[in-house]
């Protein structure tokens, strides 16, 4: 059945982009309502989490409907995706998503002190059929038809802390929750000075963000060892969310990042002959 959460609950934060303050609600919502935001300082104008809206894709997922924007949704979208939560209306005051701490922990922790509703809608799941690959040079991303949900990914960075790390899991709201939220962003120190001069992540902090130096961690202990590649099936979370569905299929992905991802997540949405939707029933009945 289609979910929504059982009650309301709010989060306060900064944006990572802006350093705006900003806070967000997360609100039940119909059957049928999708995600969707509502910008409470502009007179709750909405922007649906959908592909459409997707305006840029360089170092966070931005969205943008009728000139207004609404900046890094990718970590709060993965986690209600991981968490299986079809409609929702989140209020925002501001014009990012807060970055709290660089993960996708605390939504999880949101989510769970709302608890989780069912609702009399049969979920609709965007079943893979064909497979899709899309490369740019080395790095690539690829789906293939799979009964469940699952994400194989692997990096490759020349820095002694991460060097090569691969994980492949089943996607479920408690792997999602166990394996993944934890996982924080991360940044080379060596790039904050340039990004602080373009008018980015001027709410960035050793508090939200695992800083590396060029031969170590600046601040303080990792989550896990793979806490980077984890990271990046986080990403690939939120940013396949916007294609408007649950998805089934295997995900490979090598060295990708935001573009590719949503390069992806456009490709399924897009072209019909590659995916087909399927409802739960039908769905549990092939397995
Ligand atoms: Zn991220």
């Amino acid at each position: 059945m289609q979910t929504t959460i059982g009650k309301q609950v709010s989060i306060s934060g900064v944006g990572l982009h802006t350093g705006y303050p900003v806070s967000i609600t997360l609100c039940p919502a119909p059957p049928g309502t999708g995600v969707v935001f509502r910008r409470t300082d502009l007179q709750n104008f909405e922007i649906e989490a959908l592909r459409k809206h997707v305006s840029r894709v360089v170092l966070a997922t931005t969205l943008m409907k009728r000139g207004v924007m609404l900046s890094t949704v990718e970590h709060l979208l993965s986690a209600l995706y991981g968490w299986g939560i079809d409609n929702l209306y989140i209020d925002i005051d501001s014009m990012e998503v807060p970055i709290v701490d660089g993960s996708a922990l605390p939504f999880i922790e949101m989510l769970q002190e709302a608890g989780t509703q069912e609702q009399p809608a049969e979920r609709l799941f965007l079943m893979v059929e064909d497979t899709i690959r899309i490369c740019d040079k080395e790095k690539f991303i690829e789906i293939r038809p799979h009964h469940s949900f699952r994400i194989s990914y692997e990096i490759d960075f020349d820095h002694p802390t991460i060097g090569h790390q691969d994980l492949e899991l089943e996607i479920t709201p408690q792997i999602y929750a166990r394996e993944i939220a934890f996982a924080r962003t991360f940044g080379f120190y060596a790039e904050v000075e340039q990004l602080l001069k373009s008018g980015l992540i001027r709410g960035g902090s050793l508090e939200n963000a695992v800083v590396l130096s060029e031969d170590g961690i600046m601040n303080g202990q990792l989550r896990a060892p793979d806490e980077f590649v984890r990271h990046k099936m986080l990403d690939l979370i939120g940013d396949l969310s916007l294609c408007g569905g649950p998805v089934v299929g295997h995900i490979t992905a090598y060295k990708a990042g935001h573009a590719l991802h949503t390069r992806l997540a456009t490709e399924l949405a897009r072209n019909p002959n590659l995916s087909r939707r399927v409802r739960e029933s039908r769905l549990a009945a092939m397995a």
